[in-house]
């Protein structure tokens, strides 16, 4: 799960949301009526990159945005009906008034979506609805894209203790927790399986141990029995 949030002031900018790979808007079956590509609660993003038309590669379902209004340019509203998207981004941050996203909802398109620019948004950790508490461990869920955008960040919180499940599409795939530095004892007592002794026994000072004692070589004695 993440949150789509403002690059420049930090305000949320969408609802958690789960990343899925981008539908294929040429479906044979699209509806006739505009309905939104994306659907209720997931991201995609566009493989085609900036070049797209609407802009924004971060592509969302209109209804999940948060904190945005309409562009104070009315050129960028322009559309038949509502907006084509086609004049540059027409959705700002409520908070700041960056340019974050075009909204495409026009009559004659074929799918309304509301595409982010991946420049003007930061990926947020979701609120902690799968940050499971385990005693003094968390557990907590990332998607893949999520991960790879900053591992470093991820794998130290599997150092500090926490274990990081890995997920495509919302699956569990992975994951990713601290290499185990406690000795094969040490986790055995801490899991339960072993019970430390309450009296440990040292070695009995009474048990002499024996010492070779200096003699012929044992090749004459082998040599002899041969005879
Ligand atoms: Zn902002």
């Amino acid at each position: 799960m993440t949150r789509l949030r403002c690059a420049r002031c930090g305000a949320d900018l969408t609802t958690d949301l789960v990343e899925i790979p981008l539908p294929d808007w040429r479906a044979p079956e699209r509806p006739e009526d505009v309905h939104p590509l994306m659907p209720p609660g997931t991201y995609a993003v566009d493989p085609r990159g900036v070049s797209t038309r609407p802009h924004g590669t971060v592509v969302v379902n209109p209804a999940d945005a948060v904190g945005l209004r309409e562009h104070d340019d009315a050129m960028r509203l322009s559309g038949c009906c509502r907006r084509d998207g086609l004049d540059g981004p027409n959705q700002l941050c409520a908070s700041c008034g960056a340019e974050v996203a075009t909204l495409q909802d026009d009559c004659w398109v074929d799918w309304s979506t509301l595409r982010f620019e991946s420049t003007a948004v930061l990926h947020a950790e979701a609120t902690p609805t799968t940050d499971i508490h385990q005693g003094e461990q968390h557990m907590v869920d990332v998607p893949i894209a999520e991960l790879r955008a900053d591992l470093a960040s991820w794998i130290a919180r599997a150092q500090a203790g926490d274990e990081v499940v890995i997920t495509e599409q919302g699956t569990p795939v992975a994951r990713l927790c601290p290499v185990e530095s406690a000795s094969l004892v040490e986790r055995l007592v801490r899991d339960g399986v072993l019970t430390p002794a309450k009296n440990p026994r040292t070695p009995s000072k009474s048990i002499r141990r024996i010492q070779p004692t200096p003699g012929p070589p044992i090749s004459g004695l082998v040599g002899e029995q041969r005879r």
